[in-house]
């Protein structure tokens, strides 16, 4: 007579779930499963098992050919370095920019290289591939990952939506009956979401990211210094000196492009204190979003947030004193994830890892 505590029913599709800690170790070992962070800016794959085994920027090189075929030429890093340096007849395209499948072809292209190259190793078994997918994107977007994935050889494809696979990456106890409110500041958009119970109570996405900044800085330079500078110059200016908060330090830094009255090469020193007043919109904006998630909350899960601080995500969460104006102009806590720029991959890694969770909190298409 089976003892009917530890009987598990055929059925139960999520069986490896109550299977023990030493199956899961053995299994990853020999697994392809992949958890995927399709990022308007980033892409990052974890191999259940290995890790996080990539993390490139989401940009392709494509090139035509003489019949108008487009073939890719680079991915990731490679293809950055390409963007606003392409002769004529290449192009190097961010297929998700603004958090929509701006070109569906190239983001097949993409999910097919990240996943082939995790899989470096011949396919024993066909792969389980959890994707993280921007809350806003629409059925037809979601369909459309879904079956890049598969036709890129993986078996069984869950979407989960980046604001909670971001919770869940932040360690934010989501499955509670509690509020977690999560920011998450990617390149493409900022998305402000509410959690409870393992699904979403209020959720937005906008579209003002670090894109935004970098090209409110493109814009601030050419108004105030007449010099013209690339998207990628920007974004080292943020990086370095870009801040949102007077804490009363100031730095400079040297930026190159070109002349707009002379059409030369020129070099101007900037310092933060311009920066920060370069940034002032997008930055309102974005603090503007999350004072509306806080608005539509329902009182008790408001309640819990007052307690528990927001928790802000994505390659965003870096800018300088973002977390100290967001907690000046709502009042309440604020503190960045432990690693902002892989929360969203390692909380589809754990969904994958913990195929109840999973079930949980993936959508279907
Ligand atoms: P996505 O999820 O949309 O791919 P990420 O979470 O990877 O975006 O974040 C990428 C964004 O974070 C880019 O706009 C990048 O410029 C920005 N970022 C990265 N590091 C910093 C930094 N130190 N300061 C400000 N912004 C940063
Ligand atoms: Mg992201």
């Amino acid at each position: 007579m089976i003892n009917p505590a530890f009987a598990i029913p055929l059925s139960d599709r999520f069986r490896e779930a109550k299977t023990p800690m030493i199956f899961d170790f053995v299994y990853g070992m020999f697994s392809n499963d992949l958890a995927i962070d399709l990022g308007t800016a980033n892409t990052l794959v974890y191999a259940r098992g290995r890790g996080i085994v990539a993390s490139e920027p989401s940009v392709v090189a494509v090139k035509k050919d003489t019949r108008g075929i487009r073939r890719v030429m680079a991915v990731g890093r490679e293809a950055k370095e390409m963007l606003g340096r392409t002769p004529g007849g290449i192009s190097a395209i961010r297929p998700l920019r603004d958090g929509v499948i701006a070109d569906f072809d190239v983001t097949e292209a993409m999910i097919r290289h990240f996943i082939s190259r995790a899989h470096h190793r011949n396919a024993l078994v066909k792969p389980r591939v959890v994707i993280g997918v921007p809350s806003g994107i629409t059925e037809v977007e979601k369909r459309a990952v879904r079956e890049s994935a598969q036709s890129a050889g993986a078996r069984q494809v869950f979407l989960v939506e980046e604001p909670v696979a971001a919770a869940i990456g932040a360690g934010l106890p989501i499955t509670e009956a509690s509020g977690n409110m999560i920011v998450d500041i990617g390149g493409g958009t900022t998305e402000v979401a509410v959690i409870s119970l393992s699904g979403i109570v209020y959720s937005k996405s906008t579209r003002v990211g670090g894109d935004t900044l970098d090209r409110s800085i493109v814009s601030y330079m050419k108004k105030q210094h007449n010099l013209l500078i690339g998207d990628q110059t920007a974004e080292r200016v943020k990086c370095r000196i870009g801040n949102c908060f007077d804490d009363g330090t100031e730095f400079n830094m040297n930026v190159k492009g070109r002349d707009t009255i002379i059409g030369l090469p020129r070099t101007v020193r900037v310092n933060s204190a311009e920066i920060r007043a370069a940034l002032d919109e997008p930055v309102k904006e974005i603090v503007e979003a999350v004072r509306t998630a806080l608005e539509q909350t329902p009182p008790e899960l408001s309640a819990d947030i007052v307690d528990k601080g927001i928790v802000i995500a994505g390659g965003g969460a870096f800018l300088k004193g973002l977390d100290r104006r967001m907690q000046a102009e709502t009042g309440l806590p604020v503190i960045i994830s432990d690693d902002p720029l892989t929360a969203v991959v390692n909380g589809c890694g754990k969904a994958l890892d913990e195929l109840e969770l999973l079930q949980d909190v993936s959508v279907t298409a």
